[in-house]
């Protein structure tokens, strides 16, 4: 699947139900196309609330992305939005009937296969992205995440857990929607067996179970199997593109993200939208491949980094 270069929504309408990973309530998501782009649009359709998919709606951000308008609440929107900026479906309207998506396997797998069965369809225009010209950064102690200048996305992630069943993992990858469905969609969300007692008193993580989360313990995952062995990073790196989402526009750039989480990558997002110095819109893609074309001989595509 090669990189757009026009806008994109959905062939037609995808219809998916579930409960929500935190409340554990039931939801359904209807994904309607669009005939215009529009970007994209959540609308709560028990108070009719439109709410646009923008960084400056974030609300809480604590162990998911959530977005607020109007004291209408729409949470663990990132998942969804993942799968849609992993394939680059960048222009839709998302009608949900209650105020958290359903969570699925706890991966953006399920979005990402529906979205591929109901097909893609190009829109009128061009595709318009958002490239870094200055290196921008956000940082809370030891944790941090910065945007560089690039000819392309590229996505650099490291954790460091302090239990030896997660410990340090780290993964770089340049994004396109082939390398997304293979390397970052079915990587699911994960916690710390010893954070759920925690989590659960705090009104947190009451639908989530072995079925849709990987659960760490102090010897390894309580899950039969993982399926990825740095499942837990590329989740990680999963959360960071569907965050970015809340852009408007997809990103050029290089994004590194050290011990981050979805406030830090909520707030790279408001960070670059306030500093338009840093950034230019550009209609070019992927300015790497003219200059891959006048390589010399015997350098092949191979020879590129991942
Ligand atoms: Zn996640």
């Amino acid at each position: 699947m090669p990189r757009s270069t026009t806008p994109q929504t959905l062939s037609r309408e995808i219809t998916i139900s579930g409960h929500g990973l935190h409340g554990n309530r039931p939801c359904s998501v209807r994904l309607v196309p669009v005939a215009e782009p529009t970007g994209i649009l959540f609308v709560h359709t028990p108070t009719g609330t439109a709410i646009p998919a923008r960084a400056d709606l974030a609300g809480d951000l604590v162990l998911a992305t959530t977005l607020v308008k109007d004291g209408v609440r729409l949470q663990t929107v990132e998942h969804l939005l993942s799968a849609l900026m992993g394939l680059e479906v960048e222009h839709l309207r998302i009608e949900v009937d209650a105020e958290e998506l359903p969570i699925l396997d706890g991966s953006a797998a399920p979005w990402v296969e529906a979205i591929l069965q109901a097909g893609v369809k190009g829109l009128e225009g061009r595709r318009r992205f958002m490239k870094i010209t200055q290196p921008i950064e956000v940082r809370n102690g030891d944790r941090w995440i910065r945007a560089l200048p690039y000819d392309g996305l590229r996505l650099r992630y490291v954790i460091d857990f302090p239990i030896p069943a997660l410990g340090r993992q780290s993964r770089e990858l340049s994004l396109t929607p082939d390398k997304y469905r293979r390397e970052l969609g079915a990587a699911r969300t994960f916690c710390l067996a010893q954070e759920i007692d925690m989590m659960r008193a705090r009104g947190l993580a009451l639908g989530g179970s072995l079925d849709n989360a990987v659960v760490f313990g102090a010897d390894g995952p309580l899950n039969e199997s993982l399926r990825y062995e740095d499942e837990a990073v590329r989740h990680k790196m999963l959360d960071l593109v569907g965050d970015l989402a809340l852009l408007g526009a997809p990103l050029l750039g290089l994004v590194e993200a050290h011990a981050a989480g979805h406030a830090l990558h909520v707030a790279l997002a408001q960070a670059i939208l306030a500093a338009p110095s840093c950034w230019e819109w550009t209609e070019e893609a992927e300015p790497a491949n003219v200059r891959f074309f006048f390589q010399p001989a015997g350098l092949t595509a191979a020879a590129q980094p991942a």
